[in-house]
């Protein structure tokens, strides 16, 4: 199959790609075909550098100490907060609280969100949730003796959204749902949903891990309650994301961990809190991974969202149409709002095994259930092989990968 002549775009990966030193590696003798990126992101030298600038020359630790040391990492560590901060258009930086990833943020606001919640509440998610955005919810309703509903979907892997609007009602306290299905690749449509929810008075928290590395989300736009991401999806290291949380919301949400940097005094008798973002900060933070966390997004708004999004866009319907050529291939997630993520299978094959025969041929693609086990029981299926692009892959890799598809296919029938 011949690929697109370079160029039908403004974006020239081949000059991208020279940022990202781990895609000059080979796999088992084969160039590496990196198409794991739903689940980590690689990384650009920018971001290699500044954690290697940082441990080199100005570890210390933070908001403690009068010393240059620590007065420049606690600089560099509330610069990067602003960053993020202007990224996702917070009104305050403060609303901007880092985490360990996403996964901690949803657990922050679900184990805060018992003090709000009475027997028979409701909470909503949708049925593509990952489990980090399942269980914390079950494990809550279970604390709580609230009620937690599910948003259905379709063959499509489109929620319904006017299934949605009829479980709402003065029950609902919370509604949870991804930006982009990290198995599927659906965009949903948050807005509506957030929208909706208002209307009877329900917080919302917004899973952006899978979204944040295709677009640039404007919180104070959508009006959503809590938004939460992970650093390591969108170039930067792992270990670190971001929490937005309304002010409102974080100054009535209890501390989800006592410790240090979180406490305004101490005694054996009562401990007062320390303001925002620093209630919800106990212990020294990952100081590096905030600071590499910021210079990750600068360098993803040097890129820019549109050439990304418009870019992989292109990846997707070249590598959707060449996939669908293969007889017997079915693609799960066919939304028409889809971000560059495909899921298949292979008639009469389990996915694990298409999965291990492109590794041989130098291919990283993810099989199994991706953390959403409903989404594969709805489809009846183990799982899936996912293949998710990122704008430093390229049409020849997808070329790539649909011969070793097609090669896997002849092996396993
Ligand atoms: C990756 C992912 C998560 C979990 O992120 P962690 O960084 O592992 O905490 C949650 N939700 C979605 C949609 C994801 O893609």
């Amino acid at each position: 199959m011949a690929s697109p002549i370079s160029g039908s775009t403004s974006f020239d990966p081949q000059h991208i790609r020279r940022d990202f030193p781990i895609l000059t590696r080979k796999v088992n003798g084969r160039p590496l075909v990196y198409f794991d990126n739903a689940a980590t992101s690689q990384t650009p030298q920018v971001v290699i550098d500044a954690i290697v600038d940082y441990y080199s020359r100005y570890n210390a630790n933070i908001h403690r100490g009068v010393h240059t040391l620590s007065q420049e990492a606690t600089d560099a560590y509330e610069q990067a907060r602003i960053k993020l901060q202007k990224h996702f258009n917070a009104a305050k930086s403060y609303e901007m609280i880092f985490t360990s990833g996403t996964t901690h943020g949803i657990n922050l606001v679900a184990s805060g969100f018992a003090e709000f919640l009475d027997q028979g509440d409701e909470i909503v998610v949708s049925a593509m949730e990952h489990h980090s955005n399942i269980v914390p919810w079950q494990m809550l309703c279970e604390k709580t003796g609230a009620v937690l509903r599910v948003i259905p979907m379709n063959e499509n892997g489109e929620l319904l959204v006017e299934e949605y609007e009829k479980i709402l009602s003065n029950r609902t306290k919370l509604v949870f749902c991804n930006h982009i299905s990290n198995a599927l690749g659906t965009v949903n449509p948050i807005a509506h949903i957030i929208d909706k929810a208002h209307q009877v008075g329900a917080a919302v928290l917004i899973d952006g891990a899978q979204a944040c590395p295709h677009l640039r989300p404007d919180v104070q736009a959508l009006d959503v309650d809590f938004y939460v991401a992970s650093a390591h999806k969108m170039c930067g290291p792992t270990g670190i994301g971001v929490l937005y949380g309304k002010e409102n919301w974080l100054k009535k949400l209890p501390p989800y961990q006592g410790g240090g940097e979180m406490i305004e005094e101490v005694t054996f008798e009562r401990t007062t809190y320390a303001g925002l973002p620093h209630k919800f900060e106990a212990g020294t933070p990952n100081i590096c991974g905030g600071i590499a966390f910021g210079v990750a997004v600068d360098y993803l708004n040097e890129i820019g969202f549109d050439r990304i999004v418009g870019y992989e866009g292109e990846l997707l319907e070249y590598a959707t149409k060449a996939l669908h050529e293969i007889d017997g291939l079915r693609i799960y997630g066919t939304s028409k709002h889809k971000a560059s993520v495909i899921s298949f299978n292979l008639k009469g094959v389990h996915p694990y095994d298409v999965g291990t025969i492109v590794d041989k041929l130098g291919i990283a693609v993810r099989t199994g259930h991706h953390c959403a086990q409903p989404v594969m029981d709805y489809y009846k299926i183990p799982g899936t092989v996912r293949a998710s692009f990122a704008f430093y892959n390229t049409f020849e890799e997808v070329d790539v990968l649909v011969e070793a598809v097609k090669k896997a296919q002849q092996m396993l029938t």
